[in-house]
């Protein structure tokens, strides 16, 4: 079982989300950039490391690898290629972390060798999704690897999963994704409560993660590529009709990255 799950702030913007098992004696970390805050707060609390999750080799998810392993002897579990990852996983394999199991998807886009960590919720109060940079808070990671085509697949894995499920990103981008969500998105009223309750919880110095997936597929420019705004959106951007999902979500993913 998981007593909780706690964002270790790391770099400008990262969170290392850390389980702590019902025994109050081990943790597990999803992918640790920074090693300094993970011991910091584990020494802290006196918790042992246990198990390491990795989502994809970007070295703000992986950094802190070397130092961790070398102190702790955790066991690590993450896409092949990756020095430090002793345990390679990919689509479907299942992995067990304080007694908590996870089925594994691949989620390649913002990198091919993405993996995504998914708990079907009966060891904690509900499902629970570790997704890396691929869906953030409204947003989606950038495309460093992949296709328009693969990201869209990849993130209709995620859309597939139980509404409830509580989704863990890596980044606290959340703000900056709405204000282009806004702009893609412009007469979604559930997206502009949302733009309110988000600007709360910064202005309060709290994380605006987890989400929950129902709440992306109502906000979530890059879920909505199906829908007859988003299409609008792109239509306008590029200047010519564009009614394709796939081409939707190409146009839109671009347009962020200029935005
Ligand atoms: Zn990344
Ligand atoms: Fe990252």
């Amino acid at each position: 079982m998981i007593s909780q799950i706690h964002p270790i702030p790391a770099f400008r913007d990262n969170y290392i989300w850390t389980l702590i098992g019902d025994d109050g004696a081990n943790a597990c970390v999803v992918d640790p950039g920074d090693p300094a805050p993970v011991r910091e707060f584990l020494d802290s609390r006196g918790l042992a490391l246990s198990d390491i999750l990795i989502t994809h080799h970007h070295h703000d998810h992986t950094g802190g690898l070397v130092d961790l392993i070398g102190r702790y002897q955790p066991r690590v579990y993450g896409p092949a290629g990756i020095a430090g990852v002793a345990e390679t996983l990919g689509e479907g394999s299942r992995v067990a972390v304080l007694g908590v199991e996870f089925s594994v998807f691949e989620v390649p886009g913002h990198t091919l060798d993405h993996i995504a960590y998914f708990h079907d919720g009966s060891a904690h109060e509900g499902p629970l999704l570790f997704c890396g940079d691929t869906l953030f808070a409204a947003g989606c990671g950038r495309l460093f690897e992949g296709s328009p085509a693969q990201m869209l697949a990849s993130l209709r894995k995620v859309s597939a999963l139980p509404p409830a499920t509580a989704v863990y990103c890596t980044h606290e981008y959340t703000l900056a994704n709405l204000a282009f969500a806004v702009a893609a998105d412009p007469d979604n009223p559930t997206l502009r409560s949302r733009v309110e309750s988000e600007e709360e919880k910064r202005e309060q110095g709290r994380p605006t993660l987890p989400s929950t997936l129902d709440l992306e597929l109502a906000t979530n420019p890059f879920l909505r590529c199906g829908e007859a705004a988003l299409a609008a959106s792109a239509t306008k951007r590029l200047g010519r009709p564009v009614t394709d999902e796939t081409e939707v979500f190409a146009a839109i993913r671009k347009w962020k990255d200029q935005f």
